[in-house]
This record gives structure tokens, C-alpha cells and sequence, in this order.
């Protein structure tokens, strides 16, 4: 249930007002969709994205690759992305106003729903009905990605309730027919002015443009950062000296042209993503830190549970969800493990993170099996990080497409004798009979498969010929043309496509998800808001706060600052003449986790007070002392339980700051 006295309008002036983010152009209208980020947003994404680093590239020792935004068409295409990455949209016949065809479902679906409980209890006289609970999962899953619909107090029926409900435990697997289906069963209309609305249309979510000034050379901004990575996988191979698995990453900007972005940072046109590509043997898809991660415990959604209409979460280990088969393999495993302990080392609520299993019509076109880790916010439950097993789609079509080998050799410890099929191609008839188009014939015939294979020479046996379809067209063949023999060869090298494990971390979702989570008022006071970010995210460190405007203070602080930059401890000096508690509230806004104060016995013995943002309790110690404990504390070497148990509490004067 969502917690209802969460007030989403008060965190987001707490956001623009201290510039975590904030709509861009904005003095010129603003544009849907695309944010610009301020010191503290900027501070907080780069600490997100050092954790990343740290927990993933440092950790598992990946190779970081760093490629192009502009990305040639041919690229996209060959990718699938080109045909393939769009979503469903439907207009207003009469007023244009367009829609993304299943949040406009869920929207309205949701609103009946909402009305048919109202209507209930005001019939059974009952005094509160809880508003739309945008993250209660079983009615609004996904609430951020549509307009609230207008909600009209209506009992409904029974059978209706349920269709409503059955509908949106699976809303992610319709595609268009089936979406239009509904909209026409359920007569769902344009929810402002009721007009009709056209069927849904494929709309591709990605930017085009043209590389070079001749406008010949098509381009599009990327959609994710995976393609690079694919594109240079044979070069990653050679630098890991063709040792597997391992797994590239990147961080960087995607770009995708959204139908209708609504939900702040949750769904916009520009974003940074941080992904993985672990490349794996398609024949041990095991992992060697696997136990590192079998206990942890996880909410897990499978797909099975959501066609059945139900959102109902099993915990479960990830050790016992490899072994029942509800994860497909223990590397798939071991990511779903390491992505949530990264999402509770930035500092995201483990009650509101549970992993949700895709079903297979909503698989993305190239995954075999997918997880995405949803973080729940005001806007229900949100994808953060996407994690599938790309199966060897990516690498097999890119290696078609440019003929080259994107391909794992590895040496067999034994030499292996098998018994194949052969093809050879007779070129002296080949070059003649089928002219400029020979190699492509060539080359699809060399690309078959034993199965392929098997069913030319089947044809070939029994009617002495047979044909392959190449881009469209037939191309007959004859025993003159081909032969396909069964040879008895001994291999010394295992050749395979590796398959890929792809955990995909949009961070701008994190961030956003992660302030609702930190955000509390102090002692319920509107005015003492407080971002209780973990140490290692917080956008600064630490306060320094000198009591006063004083000169004797000037050089302590300047000294101090200069020895908290040495050690790397980023701060923020706040010498306004407001009063150290003023001062104090000022900061706990900003998440900064801990205060020095320099008063006028710091100047006398070298004392100064530290204190904690969320217990606001301090202690009292020599420079160095508190020098040493917050780089301690800023690197979460220690906690502040520890420090207040090593250290006397301090409490003068704390009813006056505070
Ligand atoms: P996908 O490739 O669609 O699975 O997306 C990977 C990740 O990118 C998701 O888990 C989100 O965190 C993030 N993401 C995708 N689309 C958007 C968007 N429009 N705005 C912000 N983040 C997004």
C-alpha cells in the first residue's frame, strides 16, 4: 500500500528548490521529457556512478568501453531495432491529443476500478476509500507511465472487475491487435473529451538524423549503450586473451523519443545508462561467485504468477530459484544478486524492490529470459534495471550482416571426432551460373546449419535438386552445383557465438526512486525536510559551519576544508549569518550526512563538534580525531553506532542550534 501521507508535490519543490533537477529550456517552455541536472543532482549521479563502477567494472574486473551516441542506421538495423523498437500509440480522432496505447488502458481501467470501490463504500456507508494507490500492485503497476483518468463513481460487475483485473496483471504482454481488442471491448475512449480513438500504430521510439553534410549517410542516436559493446567484442576478446566468459560495461547517454513522457525522470527522452555485457558460454551458463550471492533472499515475480492475473511476490533464495528452474541459469542468478545489493548500497528500501520476470510476448525481440528489478516510488512499480539473457541474437546478426567472425575459439583438451555433414561448392558451375550473385549464395549455403544441411541433401537425394532462398529469392541448385557428403572429422578447436547476460541500469530512475525513499519531515514539521542518503551517494559529505561571521574563525575553516579536500571528503561551507540550527535544517535538506561546527573553543583547545544528520546526535573531539572518523564515515569504513559508542556524546548548546 502506498503510504498515505506521502506528499509528492512537497518532495518535488524540495528537488527544483535545492536543483537536484529541473525541466530543461525551461525559460523557453520547456521541452517533455528532457531534464537538466544541478550541483546536487550532478553530485548525487556521479556518486551513484562511482558506486557502479566500484561494485561492477573494479569489482568483477570488467572492461569498460566508452562508444559513439550517433550510431550509422545500418547498425540499428541489422540489431532489429530499426523494425522492432517502438511502441504502440493511438490518437483522438478529433482533437490529435495521442496516447501510448497501454498506459492509456491501464489508465482507464484503473480509474473504473477506483470507481467501482468508491461507489461500494459509499453504498455500505463506509467513511474513508483509499485514494488511487498508484503502488498498490495488484490495480497500478506501472502508474507512471499515464495520465491519471478521470475516476466516475460506478459499481461494476462482477465479471467486468475481473476482466479489468486479469488485464492489468498481463497489460505488458499485449501487443497492438491485442491492445486495440480491448479498446474496442471495453469501450475505452479518449479520457478528457470521450472522442474515439484510432487503432494503435507502431510508433519506433528512436531520434534519426544524418552523419556527414550530404545527408547520404543515415544515422540515429543511440537507444542503449549494448550495440557498442557488441561491435567490439572481438577486440575485448584478443585484450582478455581470449579467456571467457567476461563481460564488458558502459556508461553513457541513450536517447529515445518517448510517446508521451509524464512521470519526471521516471520516463524521459535522454537518460544515462550504465549496462553490462557478460559474455558466456552457451553450454555452462554457471558462474564461478555464484555462492557469493545464493542466500540472499529475493521478491520475485514470476511470469507464470502474472498470467494467472496475480502479482503475488515469493521469496525465495537465489541458490533455490536457480534450482527450481524459476531463474534460468546461475549467471542470470549471480547478476539478479549483485544488482540488488548495489540498489541497497545506494540506499533503495528492500521492502520496495522486488524483481519481476518478463512475460514472453513482452521479451524484447532478441531476450530468452528476462528480470527487471522494479523499484516501488509514488508512481508504483517502476523497471530500474533490466536484466535478460540476449541468448547469441546480438553477435550472430552483427557477424552475418558484416561477415565477420564473431566467434569464441577454444582449444579442446581432447581432440573430439564427429561425424558431419560436408558442404563443397562447385566453383567452376557456381561463378557462371549464378554470376554477381554467386558469393551471396555461396555464403548462405556456408552459413546453414546441420539441420539445413540435411534437408538439401534430402532433396537432392530424392529429386537430384533442391534450392535456398537468399534475401527473398530462390536460387535452384543441382548435384553439379553442390555436393553434401557425411565426413568423419577430428576437431582440435570448439568454435561457438558466446551468449550474452545483459543487466541494463537506467540511473536516472535510481536517483529519482532513491529520493522518495531517503525523504522524511523531522518530527513531522513541514519545514524540517531530510534526504537521508546513504554516505557513499550523498551529493557532500560533510557542513562545515562556522559559528559565526567572526574573523578569528576564517583560518580554522580555511585550514579544515583544505585537510577534508586532501582526504578527499567532498564539503560544503555554509558561513551565512543564519543560526547554526537553521543551518543544520538547511543541510539535512541537502542529505549531507555529517556537520563540523567551529566555534570559539575550536579556536582555544582544537575541538570541534560532528554531527549526524539523522540522529542529529554529536560528539566532541580534537581535529585530527574528527578527521579521521569522517573519512571513516564517508567511505562506510565505520558507522556512526561505532563512533558514538567509541566517543562521549556532546549535547551543549543543542537545544539552542537546534
Ligand atoms: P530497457 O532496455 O528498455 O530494458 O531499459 C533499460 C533501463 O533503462 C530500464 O530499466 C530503465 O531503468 C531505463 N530506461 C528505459 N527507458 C527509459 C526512459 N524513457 N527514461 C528513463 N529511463 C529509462
Amino acid at each position: 500500500m502506498s503510504d498515505p501521507s506521502f506528499n509528492r508535490s512537497q518532495l518535488e519543490q524540495l528537488i527544483s528548490r535545492r536543483f537536484f533537477y529541473a525541466p530543461a529550456f525551461s525559460i523557453y517552455g520547456g521541452v517533455a521529457g528532457l531534464y537538466d541536472y544541478g550541483p546536487t543532482g550532478c553530485a548525487l549521479m556521479s556518486n551513484i556512478i562511482q558506486l557502479w563502477r566500484n561494485h561492477f567494472v573494479l569489482e568483477e574486473e570488467m572492461l569498460e568501453v566508452d562508444t559513439t551516441i550517433m550510431t550509422p542506421a545500418e547498425v540499428l538495423k541489422t540489431s532489429g531495432h530499426v523494425e522492432k523498437f517502438s511502441d504502440w500509440m493511438c490518437k483522438d480522432v478529433k482533437n490529435g491529443e495521442i496516447f501510448r496505447a497501454d498506459h492509456l488502458v491501464e489508465a482507464v481501467l484503473e480509474a473504473r476500478l477506483q470507481g467501482d470501490k468508491e461507489a461500494k463504500a459509499a453504498a455500505s456507508g463506509a467513511a474513508h476509500v483509499e485514494t488511487p494507490t498508484a503502488t498498490d500492485p495488484a490495480t497500478a503497476k506501472k502508474a507512471s507511465k499515464k495520465k491519471k483518468s478521470k475516476v466516475v463513481v460506478v459499481e461494476l460487475k462482477p465479471e467486468e472487475k475481473a476482466a479489468y483485473e486479469d488485464i492489468l496483471a498481463k497489460i505488458d504482454n499485449f501487443g497492438g491487435p491485442e491492445l486495440a481488442e480491448i479498446i474496442t471491448k471495453w469501450n475505452i475512449k479518449s479520457p478528457e473529451s470521450g472522442n474515439d480513438l484510432t487503432a494503435p500504430q507502431e510508433f519506433n521510439l528512436m531520434f534519426d538524423s544524418s552523419i556527414g553534410p550530404t545527408g547520404h549517410l543515415k544515422g540515429y542516436l543511440r537507444p542503449e549503450t549494448a550495440q557498442g559493446q557488441f561491435l567490439n567484442f572481438k577486440k575485448l576478446l584478443e585484450f582478455n586473451n581470449d579467456k571467457m566468459p567476461f563481460a564488458s560495461a558502459s556508461i553513457g547517454r541513450s536517447f529515445r523519443n518517448e510517446i508521451s513522457p509524464r512521470s519526471g525522470l521516471l520516463r524521459v527522452r535522454e537518460f544515462t545508462m550504465a549496462e553490462i555485457e557478460h559474455f558466456v558460454d552457451p553450454e555452462n551458463k554457471d558462474h564461478s561467485r555464484f555462492d557469493d550471492v545464493k542466500d540472499i533472499k529475493l521478491n520475485l515475480l514470476p511470469a507464470k504468477v502474472q498470467l494467472e492475473g496475480s502479482t503475488a511476490i515469493t521469496v525465495m533464495t537465489i541458490g533455490d530459484a536457480v534450482a527450481q528452474g524459476v531463474v534460468d541459469n546461475k549467471t542470470l542468478g549471480y547478476f539478479l544478486g549483485r544488482i540488488y545489493l548495489f540498489l541497497i548500497k545506494v540506499g533503495i528500501n528492500p521492502d520496495k524492490l522486488r524483481f519481476r520476470q518478463h512475460m514472453s510476448n513482452e521479451m524484447a525481440h532478441y531476450a530468452c529470459d528476462c528480470w527487471d528489478a522494479e523499484i516501488k516510488s509514488s508512481y508504483g512499480w517502476i523497471e530500474c534495471v533490466g536484466c535478460a539473457d540476449r541468448s547469441a541474437y546480438d553477435l550472430t546478426v552483427h557477424a552475418k550482416r558484416t561477415k565477420e567472425k564473431l566467434v569464441v575459439r577454444e582449444q579442446l583438451d581432447e581432440p573430439k571426432v564427429i561425424d558431419k555433414l560436408q558442404l563443397e561448392v562447385n566453383k567452376k558451375v557456381f561463378g557462371p551460373k549464378f554470376k554477381k550473385n554467386a558469393k551471396t549464395v555461396e555464403d548462405a549455403l556456408l552459413a546453414l546449419s546441420e539441420d539445413g544441411l540435411q534437408k538439401l541433401k534430402d532433396e537432392l537425394d530424392a529429386s537430384e535438386k533442391t534450392s535456398i532462398n537468399v534475401e527473398g529469392q530462390d536460387y535452384e541448385l543441382t548435384k553439379t552445383d553442390i555436393s553434401i557428403e557425411r565426413v568423419t572429422v577430428t576437431e582440435h578447436i570448439r568454435e561457438y557465438t558466446p551468449n550474452v547476460i545483459e543487466p541494463s541500469f537506467g540511473l536516472g530512475r535510481i536517483l529519482y526512486s532513491l529520493l522518495e525513499h531517503v525523504w522524511w519531515k523531522r518530527d513531522n514539521d513541514e519545514d524540517r525536510n531530510v534526504l537521508s542518503f546513504p554516505a557513499v551517494v550523498a551529493p557532500y559529505k560533510c557542513c562545515l559551519l562556522p559559528l559565526s561571521g567572526n574573523s578569528v574563525f576564517t583560518p580554522v575553516v580555511r585550514n579544515l576544508s583544505q585537510q577534508l579536500r586532501a582526504k578527499n571528503i567532498s564539503t560544503r561551507t555554509d558561513d551565512s549569518k543564519a543560526s547554526i540550527g537553521r543551518r543544520y535544517a538547511r543541510n539535512d535538506e541537502l542529505g549531507i550526512p555529517f556537520s563540523v561546527t567551529i566555534d570559539f573553543q575550536t579556536v582555544e583547545d582544537g575541538t570541534v563538534t560532528l554531527r549526524e544528520r539523522d540522529s542529529t546526535k554529536q560528539i566532541r573531539e580534537k581535529i585530527e580525531v574528527i578527521l579521521q572518523v569522517l573519512k571513516e564515515l564517508s567511505e562506510e569504513t565505520i558507522t556512526w553506532d561505532k563512533v558514538v559508542a567509541t566517543y562521549p556524546a556532546f549535547s551543549a548548546k543543542e537545544g539552542d542550534e537546534e
